[in-house]
């Protein structure tokens, strides 16, 4: 059959249920434990942080399918089913054998793949009535997302943006005030543990682990409010597979069966979107697939991280979880630019590597530029530079294939568009672009601070 350039798949194809890989997976996920108490965080614990519709779907590891409420299939109408793009110009510029495919989450406002679950936890708290969510952004895309769920449903909406995303990303800023959401650069003195952090580090450009915390605490103190998370998550990987679904249904349809699927893995939560259907098919003896995590060489959590508890937030106020960690008090090195900046990883996509289902490759940053700068110029989308991640391996194995004559199909994820990472572009374009990787001491440095569980 000849395979178009795009597939798009119709209304009536999109998903109806989300696919929940747990169910399916011979050892689960570790449980989520209590902070205080090293005991695994009950329905009640969690509902007093997270709405509760959304806890139920945290600890939900025996149903395969979860029905998606019609409210939120109405809004992914809106900009789904996305794209499977069949990237010929891509193979022929390359001059590899290699099939490759990509599926791009960038069209629609927020420019990301985070807008599936946005809408979703969106739905839930406004199911609960409850009278807003709070949340942390880094890059933005994240509190783009939720700002523009939020004032669809009808929601406040409080974001703690870190503080240097928060002066070099002004326009992300105002997409999010535009939408209605109110934005606070973090560390603030909104917060106890924001408070703390400024008098401790006064000049600090803030973290993500920081502004999790800040997060957390005014949901736990504003009536009417909790607190959402965009990536990590089970409930969040839950609904990216949405993602996947979509793929798995456009290459069935056309006969395509990818041998390659590539993700890039920040929380993990596209990448586990992405890969979930097509690791249930292998779970279950039906198929198999080589799946690819990429991180950044400068953030390696399952690369050169430890598998273990680890706390999610600097304050130590979320749950602990078991996963591959570089400790919660890793930071990047500030020359890293390209996003996938925490330490941590999703439970369910730290349990499927450690279980040998699942490779990972980490990758400098200046070589994942250049793909990005390969990619814009011949298949004409600009892609973010955490995408870009996923681009490099894709184009490192069309590459191989290319040496070995081997005709893989190769599928990787594009999960978003880069138009508020110029600066990072601009470093890129002007040659100062630098790659730093973390040494064995600053890694087991880090790691010096687990939780003894
Ligand atoms: C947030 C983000 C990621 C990384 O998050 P995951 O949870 O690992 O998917 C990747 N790409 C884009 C465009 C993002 O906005």
């Amino acid at each position: 059959m000849e395979i178009p350039y795009k597939i798009y798949l119709e209304e009536n194809e999109l998903p109806r249920q989300w696919y929940n890989v747990r169910a399916d997976m011979k050892n689960k996920p570790a449980p989520l434990l209590n902070p205080a108490t090293h005991q695994p965080a009950t329905l009640d614990e969690l509902s007093a942080v997270f709405c509760r519709e959304l806890a139920e779907q945290e600890l939900n590891e025996k149903d395969a399918y979860i029905d998606i409420p019609q409210e939120i299939i109405d809004f992914y109408k809106m900009y789904r089913p996305s794209p499977l793009v069949r990237a010929y110009c891509l193979e022929k510029a390359l001059g590899t054998p290699a099939k490759i495919y990509y599926k791009f989450e960038g069209n629609n406002t927020s420019g990301s793949h985070k807008l599936n679950s946005a809408i979703a936890q969106a739905y839930y708290a406004k199911k609960q009535g409850l009278k807003g969510v709070t949340t942390e952004t880094g890059a933005g895309q994240w509190g783009t997302a939720l700002s523009m769920a939020c004032s669809y449903f009808d929601l406040e909406c409080k974001v703690y943006m870190v503080k240097v995303s928060y002066e070099q990303k002004p326009f992300r800023r105002e997409v999010m005030r535009t939408y209605g959401a109110n934005v606070t650069p973090s560390p603030s003195n909104t917060t106890e543990i924001g408070r703390k952090i400024l008098q401790e580090f006064p000049g600090t450009n803030g973290s993500l682990g920081c502004a999790i915390s800040e997060a957390v605490e005014t949901a736990l103190h504003t009536e009417g409010y909790r607190y959402v998370l965009g990536s990590v998550l089970n409930q969040v990987l839950l609904h990216q597979s949405v993602i996947g679904l979509e793929s798995m249904t456009a290459c069935d349809k056309y006969g395509i069966k990818p041998d390659v699927i590539i993700g890039c893995a920040g929380g993990g939560s596209n990448l586990g979107g992405l890969i979930s259907p097509f690791m249930g098919r292998k779970l279950r003896g039906e198929a198999d697939y080589q799946f690819i995590a990429v991180e950044p060489k400068s953030c390696p959590s399952l690369t050169r991280g430890k598998y273990a508890y680890d706390f999610c937030d600097t304050g130590k106020v979320c749950p602990l979880q078991k996963m591959y960690t570089l400790g919660s008090g890793f930071m990047p090195s500030p020359n890293h630019a390209g996003g996938l900046r925490y330490h941590g990883m999703s439970g369910i996509v730290s349990q499927l590597y450690d279980d040998g289902l699942m490779e990972a490759r980490a990758v400098e940053q200046t070589s994942v530029f250049e793909a990005a700068q390969q990619f814009a110029r011949i298949e004409g989308i600009l892609p973010a530079p955490e995408s870009s991640h996923a681009i490099r391996v894709a184009i490192d194995e069309a590459m191989k294939c290319k040496e070995t004559g081997e005709e893989k199909t190769i599928l990787f994820g594009l999960t978003g568009t880069g138009y508020f990472d110029m600066v990072a572009y601009q470093k890129f374009n002007d040659g100062e672009m630098s790659d730093y990787i973390p040494t064995d001491e600053e890694i087991a440095k880090s790691l010096a601070d687990l939780p003894q569980v």
